[in-house]
């Protein structure tokens, strides 16, 4: 790891002669935690793999900033990989030698602080315009931070800087086929007054990140709601490995007032939050009490919900993918678009039938994905599925599909039932862990069904698999196993959904 002797001179009590020199993305972290900023810098190897799912928004993030370039052409990139001193000596050459293109990736550091700014455009005047490229539909507040640091180092740098903008997706450019108009695609958003309004706080925070990194060990921070704001903490499993059997954080959708008078009263385990404790949902009262009494909590409401639904039931589940840089035309930037269905009939005589659709080929999957669906689904019998999420795709579907919309609003009007409700309204078990998603709910109730033997386990990897099997690029015999991985994957969650039915039917 690099060490540089920075920050000013070392205290006497201080445990090292050097602390790292700060990048943007620390900087980030720290704002989180900072005790994420000590592990980020010294335990790097503490961090929780990446999941494919993190890995696949990273890998947008990269394609959005490749093509945001088109808008600002034939700039000179400096890459990603040049060790920092040359990328700056190479940014400093290309500000010196070539002040009428773009560079990318340009290399600076100033005040400890080492950044890359996705894309520093020429005004033509001598001075240039900061433009930091997000991979997201629109702006957000926290944007602002990161472009202000980057101001800072910039200007700071010696670099007159004309304007600061996030150059952000549209999500209302509707994508009409062939090479992407880029002044539709992307919205420039002009940040520089509220990034150097922010600066003075910055600088603060800089300063403050700065002591514990000197010490021997991390800082004592205890864990909280902020590991999972604004994103789950890379080192989220390590600080949580000794902590309390029940955390906090098993109680869903605590706001942070509760937390804080909780924390206040040194409550760290829910079984030790007393039953007049104000604040607490009924909610949160019902899994205090099953994970005091380890029992579990069934209304006899689910099981009356369960056994009112008649023959046939289907059990409906989608698959979509969401990309940033729309894939089909008349699409817009992250538009939900169905590729794949499962559904598991359960007929009056107890059988049970397997239908599917996925789509393989490399076109707008919509309109088969309409008319399978609504031959499969017929016109009789309740459809289950777990969320709300079935029932947004189909309404979706009805306005993008018109010559099956009637059809396609039929089954929204007066056939979904949602388990994910009736669960999370009349049933809980000590080891859902405040989680009513179906990757812990099965586990819970039914031991010998699981994800584990799948190549895919969640949706977000189903929708990067869905791209790169549809992807003629993507070798055959690595298109056929994605197919079969899909299939696998969506067959699965309905087939969970089947099991957890005869289980809640039979629950006391
Ligand atoms: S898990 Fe929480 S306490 Fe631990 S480093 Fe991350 S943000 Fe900080």
């Amino acid at each position: 790891m690099e060490q540089l002797p920075l920050w000013g001179s070392t205290t006497p009590t201080s445990a090292r002669d050097s602390i790292p020199l700060l990048s943007k993305s620390r900087f980030i972290a720290g704002l989180q935690c900072h005790k994420r900023l000590y592990y980020e810098c010294y335990h790097h190897d503490l961090r929780d793999p990446l999941d494919l799912t993190t890995r696949a928004l990273f890998e947008t993030g990269a394609r959005v900033g490749i093509v945001a370039r088109g808008l600002f052409g034939g700039g000179v990139r400096i890459p990603g990989d040049t060790p920092p001193d040359e990328a700056a000596r190479t940014t400093a050459a290309a500000l010196e030698q070539q002040a009428t293109k773009a560079i990318y990736e340009a290399a600076f550091h100033h005040g400890n602080v080492r950044i890359r700014v996705d894309i520093l455009a020429p005004v033509g005047d001598g001075s240039w315009d900061l433009i930091e490229v997000k991979s997201s539909a629109g702006y957000k507040e926290d944007y602002l931070t990161d472009v202000g640091i980057q101001l800072y180092v910039v200007e700071g740098a010696g670099v007159p800087v004309r304007r600061a903008c996030i150059l952000h997706v549209n999500n209302q450019y509707v994508y009409e086929g062939g090479p992407y108009v880029l002044d539709q695609l992307f919205t420039l958003r002009d940040v520089t007054e509220q990034a150097r309004e922010v600066r003075p706080l910055l600088l603060s925070q800089l300063e403050a990140m700065r002591a514990p990194l000197w010490g021997s060990h991390p800082p004592p921070i205890p864990v909280g709601p902020h590991c999972k704001r604004p994103y789950t903490c890379p080192f989220y499993t390590r600080c949580h490995l000794d902590g309390p059997e029940y955390p906090l954080e098993h109680l869903p959708r605590m706001n942070p007032k509760l937390f804080r008078a909780l924390r206040d009263a040194d409550i760290e385990d829910i079984r030790d939050i007393p039953e007049d404790f104000p604040l607490l949902t009924d909610l949160h009262r019902r899994i205090r009490a099953c994970v005091i009494t380890g029992s579990v909590h069934s209304d006899p409401e689910l099981k009356r919900a369960l056994d009112a639904l008649r023959p046939p039931v289907h059990f409906l589940d989608f698959e979509t993918c969401n990309p940033a840089l729309p894939l089909f035309v008349g699409t817009k930037p992250f538009q939900q678009v169905p590729f794949q269905w499962s559904d598991h009939v359960l007929r009056p005589d107890g059988s049970l039938e397997h239908r599917e659709y996925l789509h393989t080929e490399p076109t707008d999957p919509r309109r088969d994905v309409a008319a399978s669906l609504i031959k499969a689904l017929g016109d009789e019998g309740p459809i289950v599925v777990y969320s709300g999420f079935e029932e947004r795709i189909i309404r979706l579907l009805a306005e993008d599909v018109e010559e099956w919309r009637e059809d396609l609003l039929a089954i929204v009007e007066s056939r979904m039932v949602d388990l994910l409700e009736l669960i999370r309204s009349h049933y809980y078990h000590p080891s859902f862990r405040g989680s009513f998603s179906i990757k812990e709910v099965l586990p819970a109730l039914i031991d010998d069904l699981d994800y584990e033997d799948l190549e895919i386990r969640e949706g977000g990897q189903a929708a990067v698999a869905f791209v790169q099997m549809i992807d003629e690029e993507t070798p055959v015999d690595r298109r056929m196993e994605l197919r079969h991985a899909l299939r696998a994957y969506c067959r699965r969650d309905t087939e969970a959904m089947v099991r957890l039915f005869h289980k809640l039917r039979e629950a006391e």
